[in-house]
C-alpha cells in the first residue's frame, strides 16, 4: 500500500489479510493453462497468488498509477495488463483473443458492480466461471429465491444465465481502507446451453424490467403494455400475482408469449 492513496472514485479498498486472500484464491482454484482475467488487480493482493498458481493471467485496471506499479512487480509474461475501464471493454474481443473459456475474477469496484455483471452477460457462453467479491447485499440479491424482498431484476437476469452460489463473507477489517459496507464472495457458473431459456435475451430483459419496475403492482398492471390478462394466463401465470412470486421459468414463459403475440400481429 506504501505510497499509494486509495482513490474513492475507483472504489479502492485493498485486501491485506493473507488468510482471506488465500481462502479466495483456493475457492477460485486457478490452474496453469486456464484463461484467468482479473478485474481491478489494484496493488496485486490477489494477483500475486493467481499468477503463482496459473502462471499467467490478464488484468484490467483503470488506474494508471496502479498499472505502473503492477508493471514493476509482474513481468508481461505473468500479467498481461490492459489499462482500461472494465465497463467500456470489448469483452467479446478479449474472449476471442484469449481463445478459451474465461475465468473472470475480482474484488470488484462496488460502485460499478451491477453494470459490470450486466456487461458480462453477453459473453456468458465464453466463460467457464466468475468469482467476485461484492457488497453483501448485492450477493444476497443475486442469489435470492422467489418470494423474498431481495428477489428482483438482478436475481432473475443472472439466474437465467448462471448458477449463482454464495461462498463466504469477508470482514471489513480485511481491507485497507475498511469499506463501510459488508462483503461476500460469490461464484457464478454459466448454465449449460440446454438449461437456458430459449428466448431472445432482449425480450426476456424487457419483461423482467417491466414486471419489477412496479414491484408492488400485480402483473396484469405492470405487464399491461406487453400482454393482456388472457395472454398472461396463457403463459400459465396468475395475472393477480406480483413479480416477486415468479421463478425464472415463469418469466421465460411470459417472454415467449410476448414474442408469440408480436409475431401474430
Ligand atoms: N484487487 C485488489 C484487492 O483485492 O486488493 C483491488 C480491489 S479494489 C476494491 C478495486 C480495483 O478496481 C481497484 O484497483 C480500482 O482501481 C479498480 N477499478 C475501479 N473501477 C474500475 C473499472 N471501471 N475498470 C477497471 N478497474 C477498475
Amino acid at each position: 500500500m506504501e505510497g499509494h492513496r486509495a482513490r474513492k472514485r475507483f472504489s479502492q479498498n485493498f485486501l491485506h489479510d493473507p488468510g482471506v486472500i488465500e481462502r479466495i484464491v483456493d475457492a477460485i482454484d486457478p490452474r496453469p493453462g486456464q484463461h484467468l482475467v482479473e478485474i481491478g488487480p489494484g496493488l496485486g493482493a490477489l494477483t500475486g497468488q493467481l499468477v503463482q498458481r496459473a502462471g499467467r493471467i490478464t488484468g484490467i485496471e483503470i488506474d494508471r498509477d496502479l498499472a505502473e506499479r503492477l508493471r514493476g512487480r509482474f513481468t508481461a509474461g505473468e500479467l498481461e495488463l490492459v489499462v482500461a475501464d472494465a465497463l467500456q471493454l470489448d469483452w467479446p474481443q478479449l474472449a476471442r483473443s484469449l481463445g478459451g473459456a474465461l475465468r473472470v475474477v475480482g474484488n470488484l469496484p462496488y460502485h460499478v458492480s451491477t453494470p459490470l455483471l450486466f456487461g458480462l452477460l453477453p459473453i456468458a457462453d465464453q466463460v467457464q466461471d466468475q468469482h467476485f467479491m461484492l457488497q453483501r447485499e448485492v450477493v444476497e440479491r443475486m442469489a435470492a429465491a422467489p418470494g423474498g424482498k431481495d428477489y428482483g431484476r438482478l436475481s432473475v437476469m443472472l439466474q437465467a444465465r448462471y448458477r449463482v452460489e454464495r461462498l463466504f463473507h469477508v470482514a471489513a477489517g480485511s481491507f485497507h481502507p475498511a469499506p463501510k459496507v459488508q462483503s461476500s464472495i460469490v461464484r457464478m457458473r454459466p448454465l449449460a446451453a440446454g438449461d437456458l431459456p430459449r428466448i431472445a435475451p432482449q425480450v426476456f430483459a424487457q419483461v423482467v424490467t417491466a414486471a419489477f419496475s412496479q414491484r408492488r403492482k400485480t402483473l396484469r398492471n405492470s405487464l399491461g403494455r406487453l400482454l393482456s390478462e388472457a395472454q398472461i394466463e396463457q403463459a400459465n401465470v396468475d395475472p393477480g400475482a406480483r413479480a416477486e412470486a415468479l421463478d425464472v421459468a415463469a418469466f421465460a414463459r411470459l417472454a415467449e408469449r410476448v414474442v408469440h403475440v408480436g409475431a401474430s400481429q
